[in-house]
């Protein structure tokens, strides 16, 4: 018989659970603590569970968190580990100690399939939508090893030691919305992590009916990643704008500020030398966002071999962050971190066994195209 996961389980699914095996519901919340607030890995360890049930459990349940691979720490603090999600696939999960939070950037696919241009995910294709159990793993892990290993968390003294999740690692998490939807509401659960939805962000490339979706079941902060002020350019630096463009991303944006724990939408905008860094793509850019309560983030680009891009000088992003707080809006822009083991924005590589056939896929759209 298959025995499920009880990592795949957020609190309505457990209490599913229980009731299918004909237990209370509210064993749901005492396994739910122990599961996430102690880290249990075996039944035997919950000791306010009847004798009967910690017996009968492992018939029909396992505790199955993906399986941690190595872990990097860089010199700022910053660390990274590798999950190991099957035969030759690997995703990548980062913490970023601060001085008054600790953020966990998790991901939430094998790869992604939307390529764009300048991410080093994109390029290495799509294979699987990770499920629930592997995305909630992430900070499963990072709980337990911060805990054993405090001292260099973060100057976060006396907060939980992870105060913020972002799902800015590998994939788009509104291409896997079930299981982004099962695990952050475990980030919520306060029998699980207990986080606020302001302080649990989803970053989207701007999948619009999945983001009112979002609104409307379990809204969280909202990041998008926006990087062009036009449809042009942002057709050719992130093709999914091709399917949702920018009028439509716009107007959805407008609904989620509604609904959404913030009263802001963050852009993230990767600056990118003589691409979409000039003072005209500024003017765009305030036109575009005109209407919108929203903040800017720009991102640094972080380089990849091959990608045929190049970072913005320093001055220049310097710059454009002026020119749009001259105009009245927030504009910040993000510090690169974890640079020494690769564990910056867009460079979380894993391990992807391609199943979209990128490569073949493009190779054969050069050859009918020169043909
Ligand atoms: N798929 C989602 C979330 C993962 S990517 C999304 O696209 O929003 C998280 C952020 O990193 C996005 O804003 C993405 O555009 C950015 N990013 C990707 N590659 C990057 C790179 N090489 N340098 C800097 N930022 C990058
Ligand atoms: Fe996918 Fe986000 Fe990378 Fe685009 S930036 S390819 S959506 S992970």
């Amino acid at each position: 018989m298959n025995r499920v996961n009880l990592l795949d389980f957020d609190l309505p699914g457990l209490v599913a659970f229980f009731e299918s095996i004909g237990e209370k519901p509210f064993r749901a919340r005492q396994v739910l603590q122990w599961l996430h607030q102690r880290g249990a890995d075996d039944f035997e360890q919950m000791t306010d569970l009847a004798k009967s049930l910690r017996i009968r459990l492992p018939e029909v349940a396992e505790i199955r968190p993906p399986v941690l691979g190595h872990e990097q720490c860089s010199s700022d603090g910053t660390r990274k580990w590798l999950l190991e999600v099957g035969p030759n696939n690997r995703v990548e999960t980062v913490f970023i100690p601060e001085d008054d939070r600790g953020t966990l950037c998790v991901s939430s696919q094998v790869g992604c399939a939307l390529d764009c241009a300048f991410c080093s995910t994109g390029k290495q294709g799509f294979n699987r939508n990770l499920s629930a159990a592997e995305i909630i793993g992430q900070l499963w892990w990072a709980n337990k090893a911060l805990q054993r290993d405090p001292l260099h968390a973060s100057g976060n003294k006396g907060e939980r030691i992870i105060s913020n999740v972002v799902l800015m690692g590998m994939g788009e998490p509104l291409l896997n919305f079930d299981n982004t939807v099962a695990a952050v509401s475990l980030m919520l659960d306060d029998h699980a992590y207990g986080l606020s939805r302001r302080r649990v962000t989803i970053s989207t490339s701007g999948i619009v009916p999945a983001m009112d979706r979002l609104r409307e079941k379990l809204p969280v902060a909202l990041a998008v990643s926006l990087h062009a002020p036009n449809d042009a350019l942002r057709d050719q630096l992130v093709p999914v704008n091709r399917k949702y463009p920018l009028k439509e991303l716009m107007a959805a944006c407008k609904r989620y500020v509604v609904d959404g724990p913030r009263d802001f939408i963050t852009f993230e905008y990767v600056m990118l030398d003589g691409v979409n860094d000039q003072l005209e793509h500024v003017e765009q850019l305030l036109h575009l966002t005109r209407d919108i309560s929203c903040k800017f983030n720009l991102i640094p680009f972080n380089p990849f071999p091959n990608s045929g891009f190049k970072r913005s000088p320093a001055e220049r992003v310097r710059k454009f962050a002026y020119q749009l707080m001259d105009a009245g809006k927030v504009a910040t822009t993000r510090k690169t971190r974890g640079d020494d083991i690769d564990a910056a924005c867009g460079q979380l590589a894993g391990q992807v066994e391609d199943k979209s056939k990128r490569t073949q896929k493009f190779i054969l759209e050069r050859t009918v195209m020169a043909a």
